[in-house]
C-alpha cells in the first residue's frame, strides 16, 4: 500500500527551504517587522504577476474581501444593503465578507460541470437592488469573466474577484477588468505564506489606497483617521515568504496542470464523476480536484482504507450553516432553491493534489478510484 497525503509542503520545504530560512532570517536582522520594504517589494511584484497596477498586503484572505468590498462603500460606489451576487456553493468566507461590510448577499447557482457561477442564471437573480457580482474561481478554475463582464457593463454591476484559490490562472483574452481582486496567502493555497496573509489587486488606485488606509486603522497619515478602519496588514516575515515563492507559483501551477489532465484522462469509473480541463488549460490552477461520488462517503473510506487523503469542500454550503439560520427571513441573505449547490456539496470529494506529488503517487490514486466498485 502507498501512503498518498492529501497536500504536502515537503516538496516546496526541501526545493526553497534554505531560500526560505534566508527571508526568514533576513526580517529577523532587519528588525522592522509591519510595513517594511518587504510588504512593499511583494505589493509591487504581486501586482506585476497579476498584470494588475496595485496590490495591498492585508492580513488574510477574508479581511482582502472584505476591505475591497468596505472600500467601494467608502468610495460611494456601493451602500450598505445593496445585494451582491455570489455562488451559492463557494467557502463561507466569500459570504461572511459580503455580510461584514453591510451588503446582502445572492446565493446563484453554480453550474454543475464546472462548479463556477452558472452566468445563465445571472439575469433572473437580480433585482432592483443588486449592484455588483462577487465571483469565486472556484477550486482554481476562472469562471466566465468575458460573460460577467459583459452582463456587469450591460446592467451596471460592479465585479469583484474571489480569486483565493486561483494564483496565476490565466485568461486567454488580453485583458478583462474586474473592479478588484482579492487573495488569500493561507499557508496551503497554491501560494501561501508560512501564516496568516492576503491582498487586494487592483487597476483602481483609489480603491486600493482606501483599502490600504482601512487596513491600517483607517488612518491615511498616522494618528489621523479618516475612516472607521481596522488592524490587517501583511507583516514582514510573510512578505519575504510570499517573496521568495512568488518565482516559481507558474512551475507549481504546471505540474497541478499536468496532474490534474492524467486525472482527467485516467480516472475511468461509471460511480465518479471529474470535473473538465478547460479549453484553455491555464485557465486553472487546480487548487482542488474535485471528483463528484453519490456514495461520496463510501468512496472516501474506500480511499482511506488504501492510503490515499481526501478532504470535501466543502460538506455544508453556506446557506445551510447555522451562522445564517433565519438569515433570509431577515433579509440578510437572498437566494431560491439550490438544489445544484447542495448536490455538490453532498457528492464532492477532493483528492490528492499539488507539486509535491510523484508520478507513481497520481497513478495509485487513480488506480484506486477506478478500483470502488
Ligand atoms: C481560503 C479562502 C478564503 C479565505 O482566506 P483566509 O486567508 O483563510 O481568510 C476565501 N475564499 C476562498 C474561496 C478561499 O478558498
Amino acid at each position: 500500500m502507498m501512503n498518498v497525503p492529501f497536500y504536502s509542503l515537503d516538496y516546496v520545504n526541501r526545493t526553497l527551504g534554505d531560500a526560505l530560512r534566508e527571508s526568514f532570517s533576513d526580517v529577523l536582522d532587519s528588525k522592522w517587522f509591519i510595513r517594511g520594504s518587504r510588504c512593499a517589494a511583494f505589493e509591487e511584484a504581486f501586482a506585476a504577476y497579476c498584470g494588475a497596477k496595485v496590490c495591498v498586503g492585508v492580513g488574510n484572505g477574508l479581511d482582502a474581501l472584505t476591505l475591497m468590498l468596505r472600500a467601494s462603500i467608502q468610495l460611494g460606489r456601493l451602500q450598505q444593503g445593496d445585494e451582491v451576487i455570489v455562488p451559492a456553493n463557494t467557502f463561507v468566507a466569500t459570504v461572511l465578507a459580503v455580510r461584514a461590510a453591510g451588503l446582502v448577499p445572492v446565493l446563484v447557482e453554480p453550474n454543475r460541470d464546472t462548479c463556477v457561477l452558472d452566468t445563465s442564471r445571472l439575469a433572473e437573480a437580480c433585482s432592483d437592488k443588486t449592484r455588483a457580482i462577487l465571483v469565486v474561481h472556484l477550486y482554481g478554475r476562472l469562471a466566465d469573466m468575458s460573460a460577467i463582464c459583459e452582463f456587469a457593463k450591460a446592467h451596471g454591476l460592479l465585479v469583484f474577484e474571489d480569486a483565493a484559490q486561483a494564483h496565476g490562472a490565466r485568461l486567454d483574452q488580453p485583458k478583462l477588468s474586474s473592479n478588484a481582486a482579492a487573495y488569500s496567502f493561507y499557508p496551503t493555497k497554491n501560494l501561501g505564506a508560512m501564516g496568516d496573509g492576503g491582498a487586494v489587486v487592483t487597476d483602481d488606485l483609489e480603491l486600493a489606497q482606501v483599502v490600504k488606509s482601512l487596513g491600517n486603522y483607517g488612518s491615511v497619515e498616522k494618528y489621523v483617521n479618516k475612516y472607521v478602519g481596522v488592524n490587517s496588514r501583511l507583516d514582514e516575515v510573510q512578505a519575504a515568504i510570499l517573496l521568495a515563492k512568488l518565482p516559481h507559483l507558474d512551475s507549481w501551477n504546471a505540474l497541478r496542470q499536468e496532474i490534474a489532465a492524467r486525472y482527467c484522462a485516467k480516472i475511468k469509473n461509471p460511480l465518479v464523476r471529474v470535473t473538465p480541463v478547460p479549453a484553455n488549460p491555464k485557465s486553472h490552477v487546480w487548487h482542488v480536484f474535485p471528483v463528484f461520488c453519490e456514495r461520496r462517503d463510501e468512496l472516501q473510506k474506500f480511499l482511506k482504507d488504501r492510503g490515499v487523503e481526501t478532504l470535501i469542500h466543502y460538506p455544508i454550503p453556506p446557506h445551510l450553516q447555522e451562522a445564517f439560520d433565519g438569515a433570509l427571513s431577515r433579509g440578510e441573505l437572498r437566494y431560491g432553491p439550490l438544489p445544484i449547490a447542495e448536490e455538490l456539496a453532498r457528492t464532492e470529494l477532493s483528492i490528492p493534489m499539488g507539486p509535491a506529488m510523484t508520478d507513481e503517487q497520481v497513478t495509485y490514486v487513480i488506480e484506486s478510484i477506478n478500483a470502488f466498485a
